[in-house]
């Protein structure tokens, strides 16, 4: 009997990205509202005038574009991979596939605004070989040129990364030499707290200024550290146990050769959702709640369990690390990671098992703590 192999998680898609290319095996996403962000600039400097801003901004996001393909590439050389690389209108997020070591953050961390230095340090001989130097902004009358725009665009952007809260790079720095010093949920909370304080004054500052870009800023600041803290936290409660620990042990399968209509009385019968699907010992696929639903009303009640259910499943070992179940459960797809002991199926987890694990082991730590 073939051991079935897990299925990646790197299959689901953010929702409303188009992906425009692929580098370095990086699949590389535009967010839908930044190609409406581009349609807005051009319309209101609408002339010829409109094209140059579009042509700025473009290139000011290949810029945020090599800041984050710095990242992935300093986690490739330690074996992290990244998932995905999405640009916002706010700026870049490249997803890493596993959770670096502390030391190993920091070198990530660091690469992205290092490439923004890089590029100043670079645009700055340019504007020297081609313009002279910074003389010809000096005389204020000069229309500011492509080459100007970028390097306060790239200084912008290595300064605003380097501030030592979450979630911008220099946040993950701070968390990372935290973390040498102290356990890892502490360092969360310490560089995520600063973050949060730090949105609080952006956000005053804002207000004061009535300036909505500033407000816009300090919501995704704070957004931003306030589910860095509450992963992280998640994460310390998972980190020691195994899939063992969490999984259900008691729960029913269904024969690839059974009809709907049964797999419709089960649903009914339990709380169970979803049934592995089997054939004598061996487990070929597993049946989702709405595979069954979608089944009944393409196929009717009389249909084989086999023609509707899902062939590719997550199978891990009873000893894998609890922590890797973030992986396998991406927002796209919750089906539940099976388990096995040698070829032999002996449990299962659902969202529902780790999150209700995750509130008993917080509940726990709180009365440890009074
Ligand atoms: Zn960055």
């Amino acid at each position: 009997m073939s051991h079935p192999q897990p299925t990646a998680a790197s299959t689901s898609r953010p929702p409303w990205t188009i992906r425009v290319a692929t580098v370095f095996g990086i699949p590389i996403r535009i967010h839908a509202t930044f190609l409406l962000f581009l349609a807005w600039v051009s319309v209101i400097n609408s002339s010829a005038n409109g094209i140059a801003w579009t042509l700025f901004i473009v290139a000011v996001f290949v810029c945020v574009l090599l800041h984050e393909l710095g990242h992935a590439l300093v986690a490739r050389r330690f074996g992290v991979h990244t998932k995905d690389i999405t640009l916002y209108p706010i700026g870049g997020v490249a997803v890493l596939e596993g959770r670096p070591k502390p030391k190993q953050e920091l070198w990530i961390a660091l690469a992205g605004p290092m490439v923004n230095v890089v590029l100043s340090v670079v645009l700055v001989g340019f504007l020297f070989v081609f313009e002279g130097g910074f003389s010809h902004l000096m005389g204020g009358a000069q229309k500011i040129t492509l080459l100007d725009f970028l390097l306060v665009a790239n200084v912008t952007l290595a300064l605003f990364n380097l501030i030592p809260a979450f979630p911008m790079d220099g946040g993950r720095v701070l968390r990372a030499a935290l973390a040498m010093a102290m356990p890892e949920a502490r360092a969360t909370q310490i560089a995520g707290g600063i973050g949060q304080g730090l949105a609080f004054v952006i956000g005053l500052i804002g207000v004061l200024q009535q300036s909505i870009v500033l407000m816009l800023i300090a919501f995704f600041i704070f957004l931003g550290a306030s589910q860095e803290i509450s992963s992280t936290v998640t994460r310390s409660f998972l980190q020691g146990h195994t899939m063992a620990d969490a999984m259900q042990t008691r729960f029913r399968t269904i024969m690839s050769g059974d009809s709907l209509e049964r797999a419709a009385n089960m649903l009914l019968d339990g709380s169970q959702h979803d049934f592995p699907v089997i054939n004598g010992d061996e487990v070929l696929g597993i049946l989702m709640r709405n595979n069954i639903v979608q089944g009944l009303s393409m196929d009717g009640p009389s249909a084989y369990v086999a023609s509707v259910m899902q062939r590719e499943f997550k199978s891990v070992s009873p000893d894998a690390p609890l922590e890797s179940a973030f992986e396998l459960f991406p927002q796209a797809d919750p089906s539940p990671i099976l388990i096995f002991k040698e070829d032999r199926l002996i449990g299962m987890l659902t969202l529902e098992n780790l999150s209700e694990f995750v509130m008993l082991e917080h509940a726990k730590a709180r009365s440890i703590g009074r």
